[in-house]
């Protein structure tokens, strides 16, 4: 099957500026698609110019505003661009499926040119998405293009078997938004021509990637249909650090594999997706942690304790679970030299949701004595009686007793996560210097509660430790190899 090409979009004011813009990006793209709508008027006198001016094959778009673009002025203005313009070098003109002007398709045909045949669907994935593409598929001369936006995981579903049922016609078939997100990286897994991409400042359509990360982080030139493909389900997902550990450990152990984000709203939906995909295992972040259980055939010891899963590993047939959070979670501390056993240790761990399960677990099982405190009383007092964990809230008494549990403070909250980097959930707490401060938050990598507690002396691990350690097995659980150059991923994050 052949490789799908990579097309900048560019959609600068000038045709001066859209060169600029594949100059900044030529070393990672195969053509572009001059976005004419975004031009100012003057310069669409010049449109057939632009070609000409760089060296890369290049696409004629002149979007209407009814298909996502800019176009506002008139359709026969428009239609006489489109032919003026096709006089220059362009290798490709995209042209409507509901375009009223058959003259306009066979004089720019005439020319040379390959006709896109496209449409675009902001409100869902059609019913008849994949006849639409057969029809266009058998039109002399072109290239039939769907960009359809699935609005759940069931539309990301039907989307690819559309792909199924257009198999072997050549043609542009992508998911747009954050559900269609996958199918602009397995443009080539899946058969589609080519997969556009944005400079991330200008971006021109919902869900387009930057070409560096396309090629850099998603590894689009090394993807073909025989790739492995592993993945992260979450709601929401497109944050996750975790296609940068994975993918680049794939390609330092060399390995014929991709890890990609799936934004799931249904459990029960993604499962037949990662079935189509043949996807050979994933990560599970919020809120499908616990959710997920009840699709698994076989779960390891770690599930059934901390009663989540955060790692699925294909079985033929069938899906394992395990929990990698734990053992994320206590490397760091394990590493950390003040520490020469957890005998007789207090700590205090603040919240009581998905993240605290592993945690919780994890220090009971080394026989920490553990204080819950959380903004919710009761669901600590719940999470605290099965370990027979001492509990309070985020209150004043809570935190009177936070200095009797504190060797070491892990907070699990969301308070201070990006994008409200101000919050500290124990602001009126005092660090005394002896505490380890533990933040299981990793965007951004210094929280308050960690700078407060760094400036009182501290010992302090910051959230991308678990997060790459609970990463680095499941590694070895998908690939049967350990990660490769810990220290160098440990250092670019
Ligand atoms: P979650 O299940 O939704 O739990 C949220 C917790 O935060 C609850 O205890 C909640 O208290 C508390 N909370 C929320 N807003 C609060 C506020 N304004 N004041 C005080 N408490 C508040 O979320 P999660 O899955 O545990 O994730 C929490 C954080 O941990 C996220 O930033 C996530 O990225 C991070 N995490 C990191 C790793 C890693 O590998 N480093 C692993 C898992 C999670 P109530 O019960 O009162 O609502």
């Amino acid at each position: 099957m052949e490789k799908s090409f990579i097309c900048l979009a560019v959609t600068e004011s000038t045709l001066d500026n859209n060169i600029k813009r594949i100059l900044e990006y030529k070393d990672h793209i195969d053509m572009v698609e001059l976005r004419a709508d975004f031009l100012d008027k003057e310069e669409l006198r010049y449109l057939d110019k632009f070609p000409g001016m760089t060296d890369i094959p290049a696409i004629l778009t002149i979007r209407r505003k009814s298909d996502g673009g800019m176009y506002t002025s008139g359709e026969n203005e428009r239609c006489a661009l489109l032919e003026k313009g096709s006089a220059g070098k362009y290798q490709f003109v995209d042209l409507e499926e509901d375009l009223e002007n058959e003259d306009i398709t066979a004089r720019i045909k005439e020319k040379g040119k390959t006709i896109i045949r496209s449409f675009h669907d902001f409100n869902g994935v059609p019913h008849d998405l994949a006849s639409r593409i057969k029809k266009s598929g058998q039109r002399p001369g072109e290239i039939p293009k769907a960009a359809v936006m699935p609005l759940c995981t069931k539309d990301l579903d039907r989307l690819l078997h559309s792909y199924k049922e257009c198999k072997g016609i050549r043609k542009i078939l992508l998911g747009m938004g954050t559900f269609g997100f996958p199918t602009r990286i397995l443009a080539s897994y899946l058969g589609s021509f080519l997969t556009y991409c944005s400079a991330p400042q200008k971006c021109a359509a919902p869900g387009h990637i930057d070409p560096v990360a396309l090629e850099n982080l998603y590894r689009f030139r090394n993807i073909s249909r025989n790739t492995a493909l592993y993945g992260i389900i979450g709601n929401p997902v497109m944050h996750t650090l975790s296609p940068a550990i994975h993918n680049r450990g794939f390609s330092q152990t060399g390995l014929d594999a991709v890890y990609i984000p799936f934004q799931v709203d249904s459990v029960k939906d993604f499962f037949p997706v990662a079935e189509f995909l043949d996807i050979k295992g994933f990560s599970v972040t919020i809120p499908h942690k616990e959710e997920v259980i009840r699709y698994l055939t076989q779960q390891d010891k770690s599930v059934e304790q901390i009663a989540a899963c955060n790692t699925v590993l294909r079985l033929d047939p069938g899906w394992r679970g395990v929990n990698t959070d734990g053992t994320g979670f206590m490397e760091p501390l394990r590493e950390n030299k003040r520490l020469e056993s957890f005998n007789n240790l207090r700590a205090t761990v603040i919240g009581a949701g998905g993240g605290a399960k592993a945690v919780v677990f994890s220090l009971v099982s080394e026989g920490v004595d553990v204080l819950i405190l959380n903004r919710t009383v009761g669901k600590a007092e719940m999470f605290a009686s099965p370990y027979h964990c001492a509990w309070g809230g985020l209150d004043s008494e809570g935190l009177k007793r936070m200095s009797s549990y504190s060797d070491i403070i892990v907070q699990t909250t969301k308070v201070g996560m990006e994008p409200d980097i101000q919050g500290d959930p124990v602001p009126g707490y005092r660090f005394k210097g002896h505490e380890i401060a533990y933040d299981i938050v990793y965007k951004p990598a210094m929280t308050n509660f960690l700078k407060r507690a760094e400036q009182a002396g501290c010992t302090i691990i910051q959230g991308k430790e678990m997060l790459l350690g609970q990463g680095f097995v499941q590694f070895r659980l998908f690939t049967g190899k350990e990660y490769p150059d810990k220290a160098g991923i440990k250092a670019l994050l």
